[in-house]
């Protein structure tokens, strides 16, 4: 679960959020849907721990996680842009982070240096829970077939399904994913739409999902909050803000008055 309480967030003396209320519940599919520059990307900074919010509360599985550092607060991030190692395969990719903890974990970090070089020149020996671990979120993600391709050789749809991967092997316990569909082409947004939200049913895992188009957020959620100006305008499901929109700009963002 999330939850936010009164959160305020000012960049320089300037407002760009606040009143922000939300309780995100566990293993739920939740949208921030909203016009650019609303500061959905900003709520999900502060969530993921990548900015510090001016005032309020974010609480994590009960936890109020304000003084925990991004690593800590076990949230897989999902971007717009895919943030792959180009030169790197898709295992390699996955594998990554997971490979960088049991690494530090077993103070073997310092001994062998730069671990992308270590990487690049196949010096890198998985054990093997790790690279069941990997193997089975890669075939979550349709993958397999695909484990030791370079991802700068791969389609988009399968470049956001290894950003997927990687943020899904950590195991975390809620999955952001900011505008992960909007570098698609209209036809493979929709099976991706698909993809996330299977996957997202089987693991059970608290996700919220920020985008500015209202039907991919009506098609995918289990609730929306729509924001504008820096504010949460009204939170429901898809039929809630469809049938009982608060207000004319709702009904005119999420197409009642289409
Ligand atoms: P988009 O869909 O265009 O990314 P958004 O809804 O995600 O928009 P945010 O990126 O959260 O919106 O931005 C909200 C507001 O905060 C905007 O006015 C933006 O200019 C401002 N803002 C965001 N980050 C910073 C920053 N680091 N410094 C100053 N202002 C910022």
């Amino acid at each position: 679960s999330v939850e936010l309480k009164q959160l305020k967030k000012d960049f320089s003396g300037v407002t760009v959020l606040q009143n922000i209320d939300l309780d995100i519940k566990e293993g739920e599919f939740f949208a921030l849907l909203g016009p650019s520059g609303c500061g959905k990307t900003t709520t999900m900074r502060c969530i993921a721990g990548f900015e510090t919010a001016t005032s309020g509360t974010i609480e994590i599985g009960g936890k109020d996680v304000a003084k925990l550092s991004p690593n800590a607060r076990n949230c897989g991030m999902v971007f717009q842009s895919y943030a792959l190692f180009p030169h790197m395969n898709v295992f390699d990719n996955v594998a990554y982070s997971l490979n960088i903890k049991e690494l530090k974990k077993n103070n073997l970090f310092k001994k062998f240096g730069v671990y992308t070089r270590m990487l690049n020149s196949k010096l890198v020996k998985y054990p093997k829970e790790i690279k069941e671990k990997v193997n089975n979120i890669l075939e979550y993600v349709e993958l397999s077939d695909h484990a030791y391709k370079l991802t700068s050789e791969l389609s988009g749809g399968q470049q956001q399904r290894v950003a997927l991967a990687r943020a899904l092997v950590m195991e975390p316990e809620v999955l952001l994913m900011d505008e992960p569909l909007s570098n698609l082409d209209l036809k493979l947004r929709h099976t991706m739409r698909n993809t996330i939200r299977r996957i997202q049913q089987e693991l059970k895992i608290t996700t919220i999902f920020v985008t500015h188009d209202q039907e991919e957020a009506m098609s995918m959620a289990d609730r929306i909050a729509v924001m504008k100006d820096g504010e949460i305008l009204q939170v429901g499901t898809p039929t809630d803000l469809y049938s009982n929109p608060k207000t004319p700009f709702i009904a005119d963002f999420v197409g009642t008055s289409n």
